[in-house]
């Protein structure tokens, strides 16, 4: 107690000194929602939020690089911190830059962070008439359907970057490393599986998470060879130009995404964005830093810039012009391309006010949005724990789910110690950690808290907002896990703990989350952070889908079961604590419980699951009944009531 008290009063210091010295809080916010660009043929408007600037001005070019200026307008100060020019001219198609008067001298040239188009690499913005960017049909556009009553659990989330998906010489996509390379149906890889859209189709996910593809900076666009994830933003809202058949046309990638999108949804699929809005590629030479200096960063007592991104930044979501901006973002990004879904990189920086103004906002325009993000930062911020979108706050934001770095770990060990062990690879300590994940993170009277190993309490108050996974694309992917933590292991036994990671994933309840190719078996060669490993580290080998087929087919029925069965999908904490109930006086390493699929309106009447996290087979008695298999891993053998359930297995039962 009396550290908290000592803690607390080292924070309210440290709060006072970042209050006091924050001398751009008190700047006067712009409530307009006309930023950037307004374009019709007849004239352009341009305005920029420049508090402190004496001056602006909005530089013309011919082309995206290289060449001058050929012409130099200066912008008049409107009220608010905005500087506005209308352009009484059409000016489609041109480049344009800004600059601001600050200090007696001229800014560097940059966009402006509302800029919705640009050339190479974003140096310079481009006036688009976006109608022109639309394809064919879009008007009629339409998300498919993926649950009746838009619950977030009904979602099967599938994470993918655009260029691994089609760069590998076997994926039989043409268009390689780019968003069109999405667009290609019926591609196969050299044995004849399919590959690229035709998988995920074939997969049956509900939604393509796809990694960052907003502008990021990370990537020359001139260079086709260069990779990265691209968790560094530059232009919020503007499609990444390296995706794009030509990074110098501004209309380009844009038609070319939403082409991606309108070709996903037809195919059944809809599509999440991964938005990085906790910090900037750039810091101190920002767009934004360059246009409000020192306003849309947290910065520590000593004035240097706050970094809970570990990346050289962190955003303030709490200040007005930040929060606003988000938002705006979010919303352009579902109005003008059909974005389904956004998962919110260290979601934690942000403040829980803003995440609610988006999520609220959001789903008044499209009931159906799927919100999920990290509930955890990078590194320390000086915006109090209680105010920020933690995991450990889950239950206070609205219908925006948490990543369970419990159930993670729980399954497979702990990612930051390669020789860990979890409980699919045979660590039975871990048992708690997986049944707390398979009950959502919520309250449930079978869970021993204690025995979970980061949250010592439940966190949800619904299980819509919880995430369960076994990997991602951050740190090793789950077949190098088991490999290098169970190095003794046989390959077959590496592929049963495998399997019984992910059956352990899409049959909790909350919302399963896989990450690309781990359905069968992809390696990245032990590398545990190949954000900038390039393709031969990074790219999706199709072959070997056909290797390990028996895998991706496994995994492939599970997620069919899933979501025809409505008992794997609860959807309050309440019919999780009252209809799962787990089976005591169980063999160690054994997870068995029964699902009461009558009182949830599941065409099973009872469902009964098994897990074997042990590697030596294990007999047990089922529930009383008649059981019918629906699923079952490897050698398990049921006679009568007795079930042997294999080592590293998993088995699902019905009546
Ligand atoms: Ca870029």
């Amino acid at each position: 107690m009396l550290q908290q008290n000592v803690f607390l009063f080292f924070l309210l210091i440290n709060v006072t000194n970042l209050v006091a010295q924050d001398h751009t809080a008190k700047y006067s916010v712009y409530k307009g929602n006309d930023l950037g660009l307004t374009y019709t043929p007849k004239q352009s408007t341009f305005k920029i939020w420049s508090p402190t600037a004496v001056a602006a001005r909005i530089n013309f070019y011919k082309t995206d690089l290289g060449g001058v200026s050929d012409r130099t307008v200066q912008m008049e100060k409107a009220a608010n911190g905005v500087w506005t020019i209308t352009i009484p001219q059409n000016v489609k198609d041109q480049y344009y830059t800004f600059q601001v008067l600050l200090n007696n001298s001229w800014s560097a040239e940059i966009i402006d962070p509302y800029a919705k188009a640009c050339g190479t690499n974003g140096f310079r913005a481009q006036v688009v008439d976006l109608k022109e960017t639309n394809p064919i049909g879009w008007d009629q556009d339409q998300s498919p359907n993926f649950s009746a009553k838009n619950h977030q659990t009904d979602a099967v989330i599938y994470e993918l970057h655009i260029r691994d998906a089609s760069i590998h010489a076997n994926s039989g996509i043409k268009n390689k490393g780019k968003f069109s390379g999405l667009t290609e149906l019926g591609t196969k890889n050299s044995s004849g599986s399919s590959t690229g859209l035709s998988h995920l189709k074939e997969l049956g996910v509900t939604h393509i998470h796809l990694l960052p593809f907003y502008d990021y900076n990370s990537v020359d666009e001139t260079k086709p060879n260069q990779y990265n994830w691209g968790y560094d933003p530059v232009n919020y809202n503007i499609p990444e130009g390296s995706y794009s058949s030509n990074p110098a046309d501004g209309k380009q990638r844009i038609k070319e995404l939403k082409e991606l999108v309108k070709t996903m949804h037809s195919n059944g699929l809809r599509i999440i964005m991964d938005v990085v809005y906790n910090h900037t590629a750039l810091t101190a030479n920002s767009n934004f830093n360059i246009l409000a200096p020192d306003y849309y960063y947290r910065k520590r007592a000593d004035g240097t810039f706050s970094d809970a991104s570990a990346c050289g930044n962190e955003t303030a979501s709490d200040k007005a012009m930040f929060q606003k901006f988000m938002l705006e973002s979010v919303l352009y990004w579902v109005k003008e391309y059909h974005i389904d879904g956004f998962r919110f990189d260290l979601m934690g920086i942000h403040d829980i006010e803003t995440m609610n103004l988006i999520a609220d906002t959001l789903r008044k325009i499209k009931p159906s949005i799927v919100l999920y993000g990290e509930g955890w930062t990078a590194g320390g911020s000086p915006l109090p724990d209680a105010k920020r979108a933690l995991k450990a706050n889950a239950s206070l934001l609205n219908g925006i789910a948490v990543f369970s770095d419990d159930m993670r770990d729980g399954i497979k060990g702990s990612v930051f110690n390669i020789d860990d062990r979890g409980f699919a690879t045979g660590k039975i300590e871990n048992t708690e950690s997986v049944k707390f994940g398979i009950v959502a993170a919520g309250k449930h009277p079978q869970i021993n808290y204690a025995k979970v190993n980061y949250s010592k309490a439940p966190y949800t108050s619904t299980p819509a907002s919880l995430i369960n996974y076994a990997d991602c694309h951050d740190n090793n992917i789950l077949w190098d896990k088991i490999a290098l933590s169970y190095k003794e292991a046989s390959e077959t036994d590496r592929i049963k703990m495998h399997q019984l990671a992910y059956a352990i994933v899409l049959t909790s309840q909350g919302t399963p989350f896989l990450t690309a190719g781990s359905e069968f078996l992809r390696t990245k060669f032990g590398v545990e952070n190949s954000f900038d490993k390039g393709d031969s580290i990074n790219a999706i080998n199709w072959n070997l889908k056909t290797k390990n087929l028996a895998t991706n087919q496994y995994i492939q029925s599970l997620i069919k079961i899933r979501r025809a069965h409505p008992a794997f999908r609860m959807t309050s904490a309440n019919q999780i604590a009252n209809h799962l109930v787990f089976q005591n006086n169980l063999p160690e390493g054994i997870i068995a419980y029964t699902l009461n699929g009558a009182a949830v309106g599941d065409k099973w009447k009872k469902i009964w699951v098994g897990f074997n996290g042990a590697q030596t087979p294990k007999t047990l008695t089922l529930p009383a009944g008649n059981w019918k298999a629906a699923s079952i891993s490897h050698m398990s053998s049921i006679e009568g009531n007795q079930i042997k359930l294999d080592g590293s297995s998993a088995v699902i039962f019905y009546q």
